[in-house]
């Protein structure tokens, strides 16, 4: 019996806790969040966020700022965000050493950075905001009278060498875990970092923006937890963004299979690869909001006691589509073949795709950290081009419903096109999953068309 059997078996169960940036954005925040954790004995293991904002400042300091007053600017920043937390504490010096140490090493990296930029660079550059964060919620926990040591994420977490969507593995994270921190896990509450990793040569990897839920998922699983929980700042899923339909509803409840569709199709509440760990191993997944714990938030499960037809609607901005015309297509073999070839050439993974006979639309799936639209990269357009006829359009954004059986229920898609009937709706994809109907919509009317669709369904 390996060590993680036997200690989530029999005695007690294990939590794995994890707090998004705004739930530890300054001491009040990590105070809110910190005493979540008092009152839930079970979780053992917290990994947190940066501090709400930092992320972003590291990567315009990565970027290279060659301006060192803008530069320096940037780093006050940087420096008040933690030496206020640092401020409110009541014993500053448990952790003020080493906040100054990373502080100071992270103007060195932007100094490097602003002379010359590379990936392995940025990685280490911002892997400090969650390095930063950690030292503070820590001691936060023990002021409260909270075992709490923290612990380097970077010891377990091992990933490929990709910096900046470096790929984790799992069965090594097991190992590491079993090894390092789960001797630790017996004794305190533990505080860690979610985001980041090392590779093999120990290299400081990240897992992507907002990669933190999924490293919280990967720990879960290597651990052997039984509840993984998300607090962040809304309380769990809604039918869409309250902030897009206001009359938008709490999900209670809702399963691995429509919460994998959600997250995929641009609900931004969690990462789209943090329910894949949770499924390997049946965890339920909690969401909640650290500032309103009493609200509740909403259960991913593997079966719930509701399965509705029409569940909730994502919307996900910034599409890319492609569209490839090939007269060769016609009655052929071997010309999708030949695109998806180059396309995997150059790892340019694809999201949704619709074809005709002559054409293939497909839409890029976003991995640009920056949050942009993706771009086809010049030599994967050239090698296209010399295949077939290549059209770029971007301003489009993707519209998911999702939901139960649409696929093999009569009618589901009627209510959807009755409703948008003056919408120009592109790239229709239904029927390939029963949980998911979506289509593109021109940016412009993305928001009206949820709101339109909303009221049509949900209100
Ligand atoms: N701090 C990282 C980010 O802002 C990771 C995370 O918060 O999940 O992207
Ligand atoms: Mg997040």
């Amino acid at each position: 019996m390996s060590l993680v059997d036997s200690y989530v078996n029999p005695y007690t169960s294990l939590t794995v806790a994890k707090f998004g940036g705004t739930s530890v954005a300054d001491f009040t925040a990590m105070s809110r969040s910190a005493a979540i954790i008092l009152h839930a004995p079970q979780t053992r293991l917290v990994l947190i966020s940066a501090c709400s904002g930092v992320t972003n400042i590291l990567v315009e300091l990565a970027n290279g700022v060659t301006d060192t007053q803008q530069r320096h600017a940037l780093l006050t920043r940087l420096t008040d965000i933690h030496q206020s937390v640092l401020s409110q504490l009541k014993q500053p010096q448990q952790a003020d050493e080493a906040i100054t140490l990373l502080l100071k090493n992270v103007a060195e990296l932007a100094k490097k950075a602003a002379i010359e930029k590379s990936v392995a660079l940025t990685d280490q550059l911002v892997s400090h905001g969650e390095l930063l964060s950690t030292h503070l919620f820590a001691q936060i926990l023990r002021e409260l009278g909270i075992k709490a040591i923290r612990f380097d994420i970077r010891d377990v977490m091992r990933t490929d060498g990709q910096f900046g969507k470096a790929i984790p593995q799992p069965s090594i994270i097991r190992q590491l875990s079993e090894q390092h921190l789960l001797p630790q896990l017996k004794k305190h509450v533990v505080v860690s970092q979610g985001f980041i990793g090392s590779d093999e040569q120990g290299n400081t990897t990240t897992l992507g923006r907002g990669g933190s839920d999924y490293s919280a998922a990967l720990m879960a699983e290597a651990i052997g937890a039984s509840t993984l929980e998300i607090w962040t700042d809304v309380p769990g899923m809604y039918t869409t963004d309250p902030r897009i339909a206001t009359k938008a509803k709490p999900i209670k409840e809702i399963s691995f299979s429509e919460a994998s569709e959600m997250a995929n199709f641009g609900a931004k509440i969690l990462h789209p690869s943090t329910l894949v760990p949770a499924i390997r191993q049946q965890i339920p997944v909690f969401i909640g909001s650290s500032k309103a714990p009493e609200q509740g938030g909403t259960w991913i499960r593997e079966t719930v006691s509701d399965a509705p037809l029409f569940r909730a609607l994502a919307l996900r901005c910034n599409q890319t589509m492609v569209t490839l015309t090939s007269l060769n297509m016609f009655h052929a073999y071997g010309f999708l073949a030949e695109v998806f070839r180059i396309l995997a050439e150059h790892k340019i993974s694809v999201d949704l795709i619709t074809t005709s006979e002559v054409s293939v639309s497909l839409t890029l799936d976003q991995t640009d950290t920056s949050g942009g639209a993706p771009t086809l990269p010049a030599q994967a357009l050239a090698e296209l081009s010399e295949l077939c006829r290549v059209e770029v359009e971007q301003d489009l954004c993707l519209v998911a419903l999702i939901g139960n059986q649409m696929s093999s229920t009569k009618g589901s898609a009627k209510t959807v096109f009755s409703t948008l009937e003056y919408y120009n709706l592109r790239m229709i994809c239904y029927g390939a999953s029963p949980h998911n109907l979506c289509f593109l919509v021109k940016a412009q009317d993305a928001k009206s068309a949820i709101k339109d669709l909303h009221c049509a369904i949900f209100e």
